[in-house]
């Protein structure tokens, strides 16, 4: 497929010499330029997972920060389409890069909700035709978190049901569970459903708002939901039964907090159960679960 030669000449052109067939390791050169241009502490090359379908591709860029966020690419029939922006311009730009050696124009970035590790990077995406819910975008715009400078770029997607790089798409809108506000990408025809941040693949979650909200709304995704891979907005791609396991995690992860009187405690114990999960720059944030 073309898929695979533009892939490989990407990496050639950014010195990554060995391309494995489903992950690779790409923008060292991207990274070190725009560190030196942002002035920012340097930030290790993210990983690239591609799921190739019958109907396309897509490919997950998994950063190496202390969160494991994740930037979606899906190679849609008649163009491309990203899911947010990881935490910082680089990765951005490594994925819009990325994204561009593939030939196609990008018909859409979509952003999955409003916390600042999928926003980020938005800078990076200036220009390129930027969507989300009016209700997302009230988020970035009134949220505690920093605001990118292109916010004024973001366009409202007012339909739940829309067809973008010649994918037709089920947008799910769900609220009050791991954020204010967050959309599900479902792409039938890939097989495929861009989760993001409501399934967290072999990394410690954040306690988000409402958990028990969060469990009934993976619930319903377990019901609705008519594909097998999952791409996630914090470790690598996954299936389905992802969802059944987020709920036990968290129902699980409820009962620890319940039994732990701070977040030092907490912490010890999710150690204990989890040790071999990533993302343990998550761990620094299960404060917020103490929080009335
Ligand atoms: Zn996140």
């Amino acid at each position: 497929m073309t898929n695979h030669i533009s892939r490989r000449n990407f990496m050639n052109a950014v010195g990554v010499s060995s391309v494995g067939v489903t992950a690779a390791a790409v923008g060292d050169g991207f990274s070190n330029t725009a560190n030196a241009q942002m002035n920012r502490k340097p930030v290790e090359q993210a990983t690239l997972v591609s799921v190739e379908k019958p109907a396309g591709a897509s490919h997950t860029f998994v950063t190496k920060n202390d969160g494991r966020v994740t930037i979606q690419v899906l190679d849609g029939p008649e163009g491309l389409i990203l899911v947010d922006s990881g935490d910082a311009p680089q990765y951005a730009a490594e994925a819009r890069a990325f994204a561009e050696s593939l030939g196609k124009p990008i018909a859409a970035v979509l952003i999955s909700h409003d916390h600042p590790d999928h926003t980020g990077g938005l800078p990076a995406y200036s220009g390129l035709p930027i969507f989300t819910t009016s209700g997302i975008i009230t988020n970035i715009s009134n949220g505690p978190f920093p605001k990118p400078d292109n916010l004024s770029e973001i366009q409202v997607l007012d339909d739940m049901e829309v067809n973008l790089a010649g994918l037709n798409l089920r947008i799910h809108n769900y609220k009050d569970a791991e954020a204010a506000e967050q959309i599900v990408i479902e792409a039938p025809e890939m097989d495929t459903a861009i989760v993001q941040d409501l399934v967290y693949n072999n990394a410690y979650f954040f306690p988000g708002l409402n958990r028990e909200n969060w469990i009934s709304v993976l619930g319903d995704l377990r019901d609705k939901l008519e594909v097998e891979t999952l791409l996630v907005g914090h470790g690598y791609p996954a299936s389905q039964g992802e969802l059944t396991a987020a709920i036990d995690y968290l129902t699980e992860y409820n009962e620890m907090l319940a039994a732990s009187a701070n977040p030092e405690e907490l912490v010890a114990k999710m150690k204990q159960r989890w040790p071999r999960r990533m993302a343990d720059g998550i761990l620094g944030l299960q404060g917020f679960a103490f929080r009335g």
